[in-house]
């Protein structure tokens, strides 16, 4: 209950936040969804129009692939992990997030992942995994392998809009990270 509680209170003070200028623009803050005592985090890049519409992560149409990949590969929908990103207010236009706003927001993210203790932190995408991986290293030359991250792993794979774009490698790709995350979490047959 410790993390359900530490999470709201959490949720509560970001709902008020000012750390940067993302705050003038958005509807709400996005701040995370699912189970406070998942095993298994995903971490995107920022909320979109849909998201921050809606106050949840990943509800359009790369929440769509990601839903149908976790039912898919990990047997699971998404009450059955949480759900962050790396910036929890929407970035004007989708632009990409600045190193400023990723400064600023980045301690919501660190205490969610402190208060959560994930066994399995799976990144989405070069902004989420460069952060928690402190690397300038890209997506593409990362993904394929699992890192240790604290006491946690740390699997990287595209971000689901990458594959919105690309197609079938790099949803094949997303597949095989996902299972590589499912044996880490001890869920593989
Ligand atoms: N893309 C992200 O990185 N996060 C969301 O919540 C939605 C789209």
């Amino acid at each position: 209950m410790a993390a359900t509680t530490g999470l709201a209170e959490l949720a509560r003070e970001a709902a008020g936040c000012t750390r940067c200028p993302l705050s003038a623009g958005r509807t709400q803050v996005v701040f995370g969804v699912g189970d406070a005592a998942a095993d298994l985090l995903f971490v995107g890049e920022a909320p979109g129009r849909d998201e921050d519409l809606r106050g949840e992560p990943f509800v359009g149409r790369s929440g769509q692939l990601l839903d149908r990949l976790m039912a898919e590969e990990l047997g699971i929908d998404r009450r059955r992990c949480y759900i962050a990103n790396v910036v929890k207010c929407r970035p004007p236009d989708n632009r990409d997030p600045k190193p400023a706003e990723i400064d600023a927001c980045r301690p919501y993210l660190a205490a969610q992942i402190e208060l959560i203790r994930p066994v399995v932190v799976v990144t989405l995408g070069n902004f989420a995994t460069k952060l928690l991986l402190d690397t300038d290293q890209g997506i593409t030359k990362l993904r394929g392998a699992a890192y240790p991250y604290g006491e946690a792993h740390l699997v990287p794979t595209f971000h689901p809009a990458a594959a919105l774009r690309s197609g079938g490698l790099v949803v094949a790709q997303m597949r095989s990270d996902l299972i590589r995350a499912k044996e880490l979490l001890g869920w593989a047959a």
